[in-house]
């Protein structure tokens, strides 16, 4: 596995974004360039598979599974609302649930950013949107500190924004849970 190659930081042009629950805005990188991520980084030897579907009135759920090897890494649900067919909602919500997995895998495919702090900060650059800016690669000083994994200066200051505190994706996702 190429740890430095699975967790860098996606050109800028390659990140996308639509308004999400509660105010946020969700910015993601398309499910076909996490998947050359993954496959350059992984070296092809993963898999994704989709275990189950569930079809709600507005909203498609989907849980995948994320194989390294033999070896399941990851379950994770993707969704995506019913806007038009319901085979185009479970195409994008199956793209939403690898980024997901992927995600776990500190590969950088998702962001959240609040909508309401970015208007209170107005220009300040620190706030806005966390797009990846040209940074060097060769010396991250960036670690989780709860695992101390290599993680991009937009996920850094997300978290020390979000949680007070450093954290890789999976230790955010964690911080998230027991702040329920
Ligand atoms: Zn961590």
């Amino acid at each position: 596995m190429n740890l430095e190659l699975l967790t860098k930081q996606f050109p800028r042009e390659q990140i996308k974004s639509r308004q999400g629950k509660k105010g946020m805005t969700y910015y993601y990188v398309p499910a076909t360039s996490v998947i050359e991520r993954l496959n350059q980084a992984l070296n092809f030897n993963w898999s994704f598979t989709v275990v189950k579907e569930y079809i709600f009135e507005n909203e498609v759920v989907v849980l995948g599974e994320l194989k390294i090897g033999n070896e399941i890494v990851k379950q994770a649900f993707g969704n995506s609302p019913i806007n038009g067919s319901i085979g185009d909602a479970l195409k994008s919500a199956t793209s939403d649930s690898i980024r997901k997995n992927a995600a776990a895998l500190n590969v950088p495919a998702i962001f959240h950013t609040p909508s309401n702090t970015a208007e209170q900060q107005g220009n300040n650059q620190q706030s806005s949107p966390q797009f990846p800016q040209q940074q060097q690669q060769t010396d991250n000083p960036y670690r989780c500190s709860e695992c101390n994994a290599g993680i991009t200066k937009q996920i850094h200051d997300y978290s020390f924004r979000t949680f007070n505190k450093v954290l890789c994706m999976k230790h955010q996702q964690e911080a998230r849970k027991q702040a329920r």
